[in-house]
């Protein structure tokens, strides 16, 4: 911790824009840490948080339930099943929490109970991907491997087998040299071995094998780490193989982040769990799920004793419910879906333009997610010196160009709120841009 760092006061907030106690006001380039969909004080959500207010804000989910609990946990199945697929072949029960860390730990444990109960307890062993974050609980860090978040605990984990993160700019076997403008993930020559080192993995899990845990298409916390096309189906059909269960932590990508409303869409892949976060409400209140297949579910079907014992006091709150429930109308609305794509085609076009800016090493893109890596010599991906904090002096430089965003070590990001504007997207790949120059001086 800097004793010196003073954070700014954010004070109010309307649209894509934050406002702070000094009344200068700023682009939300992370949409408040990935979680904000809409804008900030949406009329629709906040109209419906307003609505649930006037009955009731919260009461118990234990033994009990509630009015939009249920309601939502219909509409996210749908919402979660990729287009014309059979429900019965998809994760379909869900659990609500609290935040991303809760719901990766209840999907843990679901796992793990379900193996115990069913007489194969010997199935406790998770494979993991490389740098990959789920969250600062300890089951969900015992399947993270970021040193930095994770480090200082290796001796609470009950640890997990890693994998090789699939991601293609910095993968050792990946054979294609740097190429300026070019997409790593297509330009790649490589045997996909990626998806060999994961099948190592689940092989040295052996009998202990429960399944893997995974950030689809994107690995975010890993620096917005991006996976070759086929990799996500490949190791689906490895974990089903191998008699484990797929956990996909859709915490960052999910809700139309990476395009799709969910990122697994974009492959062929049967997830037996999923988890949501950040996005649920919009981005207005805390909760989680975890939605769980109905093989699964069946598991713990019988007595008490097949309780999973395991629950939050806030589950199922009501207004998170309400806000999440606005929030998926808004997202199914008509045209949504097709005004977004042209705005991610936009943010394409426009992020061209970091190519011209110096240091730049990479420029991916995932939806309305895109990452712009500072290198210390391009032509080699040579990184900077971790010590320069690079990523974090450009990230606080842009403030002074009206961006606020906050970079994974010397990757910069730009992941607005869905609803940001053309004009808006060009500006804020504009005020990156000369946050960059400004920084090497130019
Ligand atoms: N999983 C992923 C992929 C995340 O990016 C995060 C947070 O950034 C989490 C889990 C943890 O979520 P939370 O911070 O809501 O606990």
């Amino acid at each position: 911790m800097d004793p010196d760092y003073e954070p700014m006061v954010i004070a109010s907030g309307k649209g894509c824009f934050l406002k702070d106690t000094r009344g200068r006001e700023y682009f939300d380039g992370n949409s408040s840490i990935w979680v904000n969909l809409h804008g900030h004080r949406h009329p629709r959500i906040d109209r419906a948080i307003r609505a649930q207010l006037r009955k009731i804000a919260h009461s118990s989910f234990l033994g009990l339930t509630n009015e939009p609990a249920p309601l939502l946990a219909r509409r996210l199945v749908e919402f979660c099943l990729p287009e014309g697929a059979d429900p019965a072949e998809f994760p379909s029960r869900v659990f609500f929490s609290d935040d991303g860390s809760t719901a990766i730990e209840a999907a843990i444990k679901i796992v793990v109970q379900y193996f115990s109960m069913s007489g194969q307890g010997g199935r406790h062993k998770f494979v993991s991907l490389s740098r990959g974050y789920h969250g600062d609980t300890v089951g969900a860090m015992s399947v993270g491997h970021s040193d930095g978040f994770h480090g200082h605990f290796k001796k609470l984990s009950f640890g997990s087998q890693e994998a090789m993160s699939p991601h293609c700019y910095r993968c050792p076997y990946n054979t294609a040299p740097p190429q300026k403008g070019a997409d790593a993930r297509r330009s790649r020559k490589c045997g996909f071995e990626c998806v060999q080192e994961f099948q190592k993995a689940v092989d040295a899990c052996g009998d202990s094998f429960a399944g893997a845990v995974v950030e689809p298409i994107v690995q975010g916390a890993a620096g917005m780490a991006m996976h070759p096309p086929g990799y996500l189906a490949a190791i689906s059909e490895a974990t089903r193989k191998a008699g484990g269960k797929l956990i996909l932590d859709e915490v960052m990508t999910g809700f139309h982040r990476t395009g799709p409303r969910m990122a697994f869409h974009a492959e062929d892949c049967r997830p037996d769990v999923l988890c949501l976060a950040k996005g649920l409400t919009g981005g207005y209140l805390p909760l989680a799920a975890t939605i769980v297949g109905d093989e699964l579910v069946q598991g713990f079907m019988g007595g008490p004793e097949k309780t999973f014992y395991h629950g939050h006091s806030y589950s199922g709150n009501q207004l998170g419910c309400a806000a999440a429930l606005e929030n998926l109308a808004i997202l199914s609305g008509p045209g949504f879906a097709g005004r977004l794509q042209k705005k991610i085609r936009l943010l394409e076009k426009e992020s061209g333009e970091f190519w011209q800016c110096p240091h730049v090493g990479d420029v991916r893109q995932s939806g309305m997610v895109l990452a712009v890596e500072i290198v210390e010599d391009p032509a080699t991906k040579k990184p900077f010196d971790p010590a320069l904090r690079t990523g974090w002096k450009i990230s606080e430089g842009a403030k002074r160009h009206g961006l606020l965003t906050r970079p994974v070590g010397d990757v910069l990001l730009l992941m607005p709120p869905l609803s940001a504007t053309g004009p808006q997207l060009r500006r804020a790949v504009d005020m990156l841009c000369r946050a960059i120059a400004s920084h090497f001086g130019q």
